[in-house]
C-alpha cells in the first residue's frame, strides 16, 4: 500500500481552495506551492483555473517558470484545469503578447475559445476512464484544444452546441488537462483519476 501522495496546488492566483478540498476528498495530502522549495517538496502538482496571463506573470516574478518546466520534464505528474490547461500546453493561440506557458503536453490550446460565443456554460460530457455516468462539466471563459500530437490521448469532447466535438480533456503520460472546472461541482472523479495516476507514478519510481 502506497502512502497518500503529496499533491501541491500552484497558489499564485485562481481557485486554489476548491482544488485543495477536491484533492483531500481524493485521498491526497495537500499543500500550496508558491516558492521553488515548496515545489520541490511535492510529488505532483495541480495548476488551477484563473487567468493564465496573470499566472504566467506571477510565476515569472516568483521565479517558478524554470523550476516548473524542469520538474515536469523530469516526470512530475501535473493536472491543469482551464487556465492550468493553457499553462501545460506546448502551444497557445490567442495568448496575450509574449505569453509563455510551462508546456509539457503536445497540444495547441485556444484561449477563451468558447468565450467568443458565450462566457460560461455547463454541459454533460463523457470522460474516457470515468464513464460510470456523464460528467457535469462547468466551463468558464474556457479554452479548447485545437490539435494534439500523436502521444496525446483525448479523454473528452464537447457534446452539444455549436462547438460539439471540440476537445476538452486530454492526457499525455503523467500530464492531465481539462478545459472545465471539476473542483466546483463536488463530483471529484477527475481528482480521483489524477490521484490514482500519481500513486501509480510513485510506484514506478
Ligand atoms: N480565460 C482564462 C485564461 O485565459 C481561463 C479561464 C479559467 O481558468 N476559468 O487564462
Amino acid at each position: 500500500m502506497t502512502a497518500a501522495p503529496s499533491i501541491g496546488v500552484l497558489a499564485l492566483q485562481g481557485d486554489v481552495r476548491e482544488h485543495l478540498r477536491a484533492l483531500q476528498a481524493a485521498g491526497a495530502r495537500t499543500s500550496t506551492v508558491r516558492r521553488p522549495e515548496e515545489l520541490e517538496a511535492v510529488d505532483a502538482l495541480v495548476i488551477p483555473g484563473g487567468e493564465s496571463t496573470t499566472m504566467w506573470k506571477l510565476a515569472r516574478t516568483f521565479e517558478l517558470m524554470e523550476p516548473l518546466r524542469k520538474r515536469i520534464e523530469s516526470g512530475m505528474p501535473a493536472y491543469g484545469s482551464c487556465a492550468g490547461m493553457i499553462m501545460l500546453a506546448d502551444r497557445i493561440r490567442d495568448g496575450a503578447a509574449g505569453q509563455e506557458t510551462i508546456g509539457g503536453i503536445d497540444m495547441t490550446v485556444r484561449r477563451n475559445a468558447f468565450g467568443r460565443q458565450v462566457d460560461s456554460f455547463e454541459s454533460e460530457i463523457r470522460l474516457d476512464g470515468m464513464e460510470d455516468s456523464p460528467y457535469h462539466a462547468v466551463f468558464i471563459r474556457a479554452p479548447w484544444v485545437e490539435s494534439v500530437g500523436d502521444d496525446v490521448r483525448v479523454l473528452g469532447r464537447a457534446e452539444s452546441g455549436a462547438n460539439v466535438g471540440r476537445i476538452v480533456a486530454v492526457r499525455q503520460g503523467r500530464l492531465l488537462a481539462t478545459s472545465f472546472h471539476p473542483e466546483l461541482t463536488g463530483d471529484y472523479r477527475v481528482h480521483h483519476y489524477f490521484a490514482d495516476l500519481v500513486r501509480r507514478a510513485m510506484e514506478e519510481e
